[in-house]
């Protein structure tokens, strides 16, 4: 049997992303890491519905040495914990090293849909830059955009956009 997803970015969709000169940043510590307001109750809503919440991240600044491995994982954990996803599946590649799991390539995904048996035409994908954008139009998953304002280039194709998380989430919700 297989199930549905609802893949879930990470900065900008669980916890709020640090803005700097409306360009969006990762936290780098712990102490950094605040849950968006309204998002936990609803995927709350989206597990009973039978979803499975799968969180998909880039956290390029590890290889950057910006930040410390040790510090990601715990950023990871804690998000994980707090969101009660099922699982995150995290790239902590930069450009340079040519993995296939950096969005906007969908080897996070593939990776997911084989664990999981993961039914790509019923799911869905939550993020708040192309990057996101793209790696669900690779695979043919629906879309979802929130939409900050950023300054910085943005996908023409998302399915759906909206101005904040909880609004993606509801429309999940509603649809079923
Ligand atoms: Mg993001």
């Amino acid at each position: 049997m297989t199930r549905a997803a609802v893949f879930l970015d990470r900065d900008g969709i669980l916890n709020h992303a640090t803005v700097i000169n409306n360009k969006p940043f990762s936290p780098r510590a712990i102490d950094e890491v605040r849950i968006i307001d309204g998002v936990v109750s609803r995927l709350e809503s989206l597990k009973k519905i039978g979803y499975l919440l799968i969180g998909i991240t880039n956290q390029p600044d590890v290889a950057r040495k910006l930040m410390r491995l040790e510090d990601g994982i715990q950023i990871n954990d804690f998000v994980v914990e707090q969101c009660k996803l099922d699982r995150l599946y995290c790239c902590f590649h930069d450009d340079v090293d040519c993995c296939n799991c950096r969005k906007p390539k969908p080897g996070l995904i593939y990776e997911a849909v084989r664990d999981y048996r993961l039914d790509i035409n019923a799911s869905y994908l939550i993020g708040d830059r192309w990057r996101d954008i793209e790696t669900a139009n690779a695979v043919n998953l629906r879309s979802y955009f929130v939409d900050y304002g950023y300054d910085e280039s943005r996908s023409q194709y998302a399915t759906l956009t909206f101005p904040h998380p909880t609004l993606a989430l509801d429309h999940i919700i509603q649809s079923h």
